[in-house]
């Protein structure tokens, strides 16, 4: 079987770790800041150097691309992203793109000819600073018009982050691919939990990944002097808000067992140590496996917002900020990593994945797959996140034969 080039893999890992560095190590690139923005240039400058094509979408997707011979066939694309989330560790999404790039040039190295094109795509904004699966989820065609124009981050980071790039947020959608033209989707990430590092295997075969929604809940009542108004006067966001949260903790915890939910960020206005918070704004994020769950969690939500408003006298406004669905990696991709973890003898073994990814995406549009390699003490979204470089090797190089096999499960028209 090929092997991708260790040495070269990982002085590439390397550099790019060194790109948007904190001083206690983590890896600081929200979508759009300098780091994000220095972490893409290396990743062009390295397909460049490489000899391959390089070109960025109008979702500012950056894009390495190897020619088959044969123009019309479709193209098998393989990658994750550059982005983190604040001070993150350095093999999410990093360790996909990287082992994208060594995968592209392995095969063009070994001279291999393959019935479809090979790009390596670094997608933008996969974590979710400012829509999530942004850049995926546009080429696959399943972004709306809302959720760009009305994101869960901050709508001028957007704006000004697609200016710098010589993009315009009005032309995201037209980078969407005519579903045909696309083989299939394969992802190498890291496992982000402790199962395959517990059970000491080498490699997860992802089986399906859960669904996302996200929403803010403003609670809304009046602001007074926090010493001269009585309790029994009070107007209070803050009561509002703080019932919510905990109400909604227990139902989810008691009632959705195989979900989660997370409040983020509550923001408190005018937030002051003496002025009774007229407004508080909550962040909240769930995941289901099956849609019905995300609807009827949906459901909950709204019920216990709103008798959290009514138990204090508040108004309260919901907005649904996004969503997206729960899939099913392919049963065949899935079988195709298997044997290929099979021939290079490592222990695999498949699994969901509790975290979003890209080819969340893809899955819905074309044959895709997902290859996990252990996180140390399932630690990740930290600068303690940890990976064993031979893991890391292992995994590109499953992900390497997963291409190489494509005939296995690609669509070709
Ligand atoms: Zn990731």
């Amino acid at each position: 079987m090929l092997s991708i080039n260790r040495e070269r893999f990982k002085e590439n890992f390397s550099a790019l770790a060194n790109i948007g560095v904190m001083r206690e190590g983590g890896i600081n690139r929200p979508t759009f800041s300098n780091g994000h923005f220095k972490a893409r240039e290396w990743f062009k400058q390295k397909t460049i150097d490489a000899g391959f094509k390089f070109k960025v979408d109008n979702a500012g997707n950056h894009i390495a691309r190897f020619n088959c011979p044969s123009s019309t066939s479709p193209v098998l694309i393989i990658g994750s992203h550059l982005d983190s989330v604040p001070n993150g560790g350095k093999y999410d999404g990093a360790l996909g793109v990287v082992a994208a790039l060594e995968v592209l040039q392995t095969v063009k190295d070994s001279g291999v000819i393959l019935p479809y094109h090979l790009e390596a795509i670094d997608f933008t904004d996969e974590e979710g600073t400012l829509v999530g699966l942004l850049g995926s989820s546009a080429v696959a065609g399943k972004l709306s018009e809302m959720e760009i124009a009305n994101p869960r981050g901050n709508q001028d980071v957007l704006v000004d982050g697609y200016t710098k790039l010589g993009l315009s947020p009005s032309t995201i959608l037209t980078s969407k691919r005519a579903p045909e033209s696309i083989a299939g989707y394969i992802e190498l990430h890291i496992e982000q939990g402790k199962i395959l590092y517990e059970e000491n295997i080498q490699v997860g075969i992802v089986t399906k990944i859960v669904g996302i929604n996200s929403c803010s809940v403003t609670f809304l009542g009046r602001a007074d002097h926090a010493g001269t108004t009585k309790m029994e006067d009070r107007l209070d966001a803050s009561q509002g808000a703080s019932s919510f949260g905990l109400t909604l903790f227990n139902r989810i915890k008691n009632n959705y067992p195989a979900c989660v939910v997370n409040i983020g960020k509550m923001v408190f206005h005018p937030g002051a140590f003496n002025i009774v918070p007229e407004k508080v704004v909550v962040s909240v994020e769930f995941r289901a496996p099956e849609s019905r769950q995300l609807d009827e969690i949906k459901f909950d939500l709204i019920t216990v917002a709103k008798e959290s408003a009514k138990a204090y006298n508040l108004k309260v406004e919901i907005n649904f900020l996004g969503k997206h669905p729960p899939v099913i990696m392919d049963p065949r991709v899935r079988s195709t990593i298997k044997r290929v973890a099979d021939s290079l003898g490592l222990k695999s073994r498949e699994m969901p994945s509790g975290a979003g990814h890209d080819s969340q995406s893809f899955a819905r549009i074309c044959p895709s797959g997902m290859i996990f390699i252990p996180s140390k003490g399932g630690i990740s979204h930290s600068p303690k996140e940890f990976s064993y470089w031979k893991d890391c090797v292992n995994g590109a190089n499953v992900l390497l034969n997963t291409v190489l096999q494509g005939a296995d499960y690609v669509q070709l028209y």
